[in-house]
């Protein structure tokens, strides 16, 4: 099986690149190396079993040549991270809604199966003691522009529900939790990184808000698990599938963990949550945790690795100096 990648570089998607060249596929990696990075794709691309193609998804011709020549697509390629969004908003509404919109007409058009990869942002700030795939959305007001990226990759989702209805494609909507792993940056503000990085460098934790704000985090390995089972099997495609942990835990609880299992003494302080982004129009989401039971249904799917597990991983990951 010869598998496209698109973000390919990125944090998430060379991890995916490793597991299905595990499973057998050779494989071509687009990636306009925006916010991957080659280094992540160092292991893989030794094994001769990967190409690496620079370049951008809005490059219509190229993203045609890629798909004619691989059997299906992951589509992971987006513009990410909440302050390149608010500093970005053109930028990402193009790459996230026109990009998408070109990968999914090629696929569609040459008749190879893909998946979008989605996230739990597009639950906006609906409440609920678990989100399913059902859970309405709420998102907006337009006047704050941190939900282009939900807005956008809904959008997305549509439209493959719309390619799969009129014209017949192939696609899985995968909405991704919080994933976290060795790999992931916190120069995008992912919270674990940056945590695990001030412990391990004696710097002060810096938890926006009271800390009372609730996620469950998945290790990477988990989610790109699920992510290559639902493209193996062809029943699952059509549909949308939460895919994370379900076990929830206070940023507070992690701040605490973090220092614990890292034996730091770095101390612990609280910014305002529009402090932390400039007063740019974000609000956090409270309470984040998915209902993975239609994946559990599908495919099997519990997380393994614990977050003690995930922590301990990051610890020695970054303990390695000039990573992240
Ligand atoms: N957060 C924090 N300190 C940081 C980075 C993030 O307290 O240095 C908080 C953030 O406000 C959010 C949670 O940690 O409540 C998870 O943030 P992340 O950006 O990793 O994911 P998301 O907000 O998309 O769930």
């Amino acid at each position: 099986m010869k598998s496209l990648i698109t973000g390919g570089a990125g944090f998430i998607g060379s991890h995916l690149c490793e597991e299905l060249l595990r499973r057998g596929d050779t494989i071509v990696v687009l990636d306009d190396l925006s916010t991957g990075r080659l280094e992540n794709l160092h292991a893989a691309l030794a094994t001769g079993q990967v190409r690496f193609v620079e370049g951008d998804i809005i490059d219509e011709a190229l993203l045609r040549e890629l798909t004619a020549e691989c059997d299906r697509i992951f589509h992971l390629a987006a513009a990410v991270g909440v302050k390149l969004i608010l500093e970005r908003p053109l930028h990402t509404m193009n790459v996230n809604m026109t990009g998408t919109h070109n990968v999914l007409e090629a696929a569609c058009d040459l008749g190879k199966p893909v998946l979008l990869a989605s996230t739990s942002e597009v639950y906006g700030h609906q409440v609920a003691q678990s989100f399913r795939e059902e859970t309405p959305s709420l998102l907006g007001p337009v006047s704050e522009m941190r939900w282009i990226y939900a807005v956008t990759k809904l959008a997305d989702e549509y439209l493959a529900a719309a390619y799969a209805q009129e014209r017949g494609l192939s696609y899985i909507a995968a909405r991704f939790f919080n994933t976290t792993g060795p790999r992931q940056t916190g120069r995008y503000g992912m919270v674990v990184p940056r945590f695990v990085q001030a412990a391990l460098a004696g710097d002060p934790i810096t938890i926006y808000g009271d800390g009372r704000q609730v996620r469950c985090f998945c290790h990477v390995a988990d989610v790109i698990r699920a992510v290559a089972d639902l493209m193996s099997k062809p029943e699952t495609y059509g549909d949308v599938y939460n895919i994370g942990s379900d076990q929830p835990i206070t940023i507070q609880g992690l701040a605490e963990r973090v220092l614990e299992l890292t034996g730091s003494s770095s101390p612990i302080e609280y910014v305002a949550y529009t402090e932390a982004y400039d007063g740019l129009g974000v609000h956090d989401i409270r309470y984040r945790a998915p209902d993975i039971s239609k994946l559990s249904r599908t495919i099997g799917f519990r997380p393994k690795h614990t977050l003690d597990e995930i922590l301990t991983q990051m610890i020695e990951y970054y303990s390695t100096p000039g990573r992240g």
